[in-house]
């Protein structure tokens, strides 16, 4: 958000994550994103919390590893809606934080994005690396300034059930939600997901037109 503003664009933020279970996880992340959009006085779109529709798209792939086909799906379905709204609403581009973290796999997060906007003409996907140019450390800083909420898994229930299958399988206790936050030296320890670090991925330009309304 910080970095959208600071590049005169006219941002808001449209929240759309029916993936992240339970409820109770759901609420408390959404919860900080509006807290946080309500400080830089960011406009906040609720999108709902449309579970039967991504449970439904990702029926078969419950197997799936995290980075794999699921994940596509699941950024399918949320870019699809996002660009939707962008349409419906006057947005002539939007982008994600998603592919800001270290787990994610950022060309996966970027292809989505692009083949939702390609469905619109006029659309853009904002492909650039967010985490470039200081980006992770930033969101580090001020993940520790603002005492956000630690996630300790990606946020379906299947990553959670992975994540905890993978501590159980190192002696580790499960995640207990709710319980980490930045700032606390203890929660900031231990690795927020059983997968390997990803390499990063190059900057993929462009840049949207200032002042463009952007998601
Ligand atoms: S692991 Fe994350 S990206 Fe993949 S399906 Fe689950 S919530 Fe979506």
């Amino acid at each position: 958000m910080e970095r959208i503003l600071a590049a005169g664009a006219n941002l808001t933020v449209f929240f759309y994550n029916p993936n992240i279970h339970p409820r109770r996880e759901y609420e408390l992340r959404k919860q900080e994103n509006i807290a946080f959009a309500e400080k830089l006085s960011v406009p906040f779109i609720d999108a709902d919390y449309d579970t039967d529709n991504w449970f439904s798209r990702v029926r078969g792939l419950e197997w799936e590893p995290e980075r794999g086909v699921r994940c596509s799906v699941c950024f399918d379905l949320r870019f699809e809606r996002t660009a939707l709204y962008a349409v419906e609403y006057g947005f002539r581009v939007f982008t994600s934080s998603l592919g800001i973290s270290r787990w994610k796999d950022f060309e996966q997060v970027t292809g989505a994005g692009v083949r939702a906007a390609s469905r619109y003409p006029g659309l853009l996907y904002w492909t650039y690396n967010w985490r470039k140019l200081g980006g992770s450390e930033r969101m580090i800083a001020i993940s520790r300034e603002e005492g956000f909420y630690q996630q300790e898994y990606c946020g379906c229930l299947y990553s959670l059930r992975d994540a905890n299958r993978w501590r159980t399988s190192r002696g580790r206790p499960k995640i207990e939600l709710g319980k980490k936050f930045y700032g606390n030296a203890a929660s900031e320890t231990s690795p927020s997901s059983p997968l390997p670090e990803p390499e990063p991925a190059p900057h993929r330009g462009p840049s949207p037109t200032p002042r463009a309304r952007t998601l």
